[in-house]
């Protein structure tokens, strides 16, 4: 087999900062030792997030100056409208300036105190949109998806019978959809198999329950079917993802992730009634229906994206871009959530630095020393993000893991960024007896990890 190689050439590049240790050192200091506020033009190797991080190709840069900017009817939202009805079959195409707008309009509409949303992981924006109306968010992860040191093909899956059992002990008439989330995001980037979305279906059909995908990274996970799933491996790409959609009745879609787009997103469904009330909400808060909140110019670019990333030598460099990463990685023992997923490596803190316990956040100190090192910036994903105090005895509660999160931007950096992440990644590991634990000395009452200031524990 031969090295599967970047399927592009560079015609435009962005040049990166390098910097010394010691103005690390110092950088890190004046930002609190918190990822978040550093200024990204001091980062290297930026790992933040996959989101929003995309390089856009000649054609879709193109496609920004053919952007049609009428208020209504533009020529961008019809192209934008046909490939995305292509893709998902579905009747009613929305657009939203991100993912969680669509999450907004869809949950203010059928949530609601009493109300249970079923899913294999809520992702944390799709969370907070659920219990920002009342209703309780569920995650239905199967028993395999639990467990980081487990290797198996789809850990992404939600647990039908125990799906089967919630509905009946809480009432179809107290569900007004269950959602699967592909990949799942918050378990690791994940797939889900066919299978499993088509029994899920199944069981959601009996009890007139909708099934909507949380569509995020939909090609990313057709790829995953295509490699690992029975009688996928000679379908395409294309008709894979259109299988998956043609199980659900709508989706939420954030174009930031595998649209290939800076900024963009939207909600599409089969349902009438539903589609109206959404557009009436999305004139309050988003705009006119045939813009929701974005440029003609995103839509044409969203168009475009959807084509490319259907390109199996993209995805297949992509999954093997972050398969390498892990491979290496598990090559020198350096713990790791097994298998790889589609958008990120994780590593497992508390096996990687043992020596510091949770409530001194053991991750935070990882993703420290990764920029000190080499000028690398990750996100904890673990107490300092989900952590929460008991109310009496003010102890922080952990959550079950702690993680660290290298998202891979797509088609930004090439193979000897990778390489180079794996040294700085083997030399923070060889020397994590040295890193120190962590303590919070400031932060705000929700969503923590985006402000707090830290300090090293003495
Ligand atoms: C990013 C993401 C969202 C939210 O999308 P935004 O565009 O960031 O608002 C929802 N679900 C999943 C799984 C995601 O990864």
């Amino acid at each position: 087999m031969k090295t599967i190689i970047e399927p592009f050439k560079i015609k435009s590049v962005e040049p990166i900062k390098f910097t010394t240790y010691q103005q690390r050192e110092q950088t890190l200091k004046k930002a609190f030792y918190n990822p978040f506020m550093l200024h990204a033009d001091d980062v290297l190797i930026d790992l933040l997030t996959d989101s929003g991080t995309s390089a856009m190709s000649a054609k879709q840069w193109a496609g920004m100056m053919e952007g049609d900017e009428s208020y209504a009817g533009s020529k961008s939202f019809f192209r934008f409208e046909t490939v995305v009805k292509e893709l998902t079959g579905f009747k009613h195409v929305i657009p939203t300036h991100q993912g969680r707008a669509a999450e907004r309009i869809l949950f203010s509409i059928v949530g609601g105190k009493g109300k249970f949303i079923p899913n294999n992981t809520h992702f944390d924006t799709t969370r907070a949109n659920v219990e920002f109306t009342g209703a309780e968010a569920v995650d239905l992860l199967c028993e395999i998806g639990k467990h980081p040191e487990t290797v198996a093909p789809f850990k992404g899956d939600i647990d039908v019978l125990a799906l089967d059992r919630f509905i009946q002990e809480k009432g179809r008439e107290n569900i007004p959809l269950c959602m699967i989330t592909i990949t799942n995001n918050s378990g690791g980037g994940q797939p889900v198999s066919m299978k499993n979305i088509r029994e899920a279906k199944k069981v959601l059909k009996r009890h007139r329950i909708p099934l909507f995908l949380d569509a995020c990274r939909f090609a990313e996970n057709a790829y995953f079917i295509k490699l690992r799933e029975k009688g996928y491996a000679n379908k395409s790409v294309r008709n894979i993802a259109q299988e998956m959609f043609s199980l659900a009745d709508g989706c939420t879609m954030s174009a930031k992730k595998d649209a290939l787009v800076n900024i963009g997103g939207f909600f599409a469904l089969n349902d009438d009634a539903l589609a109206a009330k959404a557009r009436n909400l999305l004139i309050i808060t988003e705009g006119f229906p045939t813009y929701g909140g974005l440029a003609g110019r995103d839509l044409e670019a969203i168009a475009q994206g959807l084509e490319e990333i259907l390109d199996e030598h993209y995805l297949q460099y992509r999954i093997r871009s972050i398969e390498y990463l892990g491979e290496k990685l598990t090559a020198s023992k350096v713990p790791i959530v097994q298998p790889p997923g589609g958008h990120a490596i994780y590593l497992d803190a508390k096996r990687f630095a043992p020596h510091i316990p949770t409530w001194q956040y053991p991750g935070q100190s990882i993703v420290c020393e990764l920029y000190r090192a080499g000028g690398i910036r990750s996100v904890e994903i673990g107490s300092v993000m989900f952590g929460k105090y008991d109310p009496q005895t003010k102890k922080l509660i952990s959550p079950p893991m702690e993680l660290v999160r290298l998202a891979i931007p797509r088609r930004v950096y090439t193979q000897s960024h990778i390489d180079y992440v794996v040294e700085i990644l083997l030399e923070v590991f060889e020397s994590r007896n040295r890193l120190k634990g962590m303590k919070i000395v400031e932060e705000a009452p929700t969503l923590r990890h985006f402000t707090a200031k830290f300090k090293y524990a003495a």
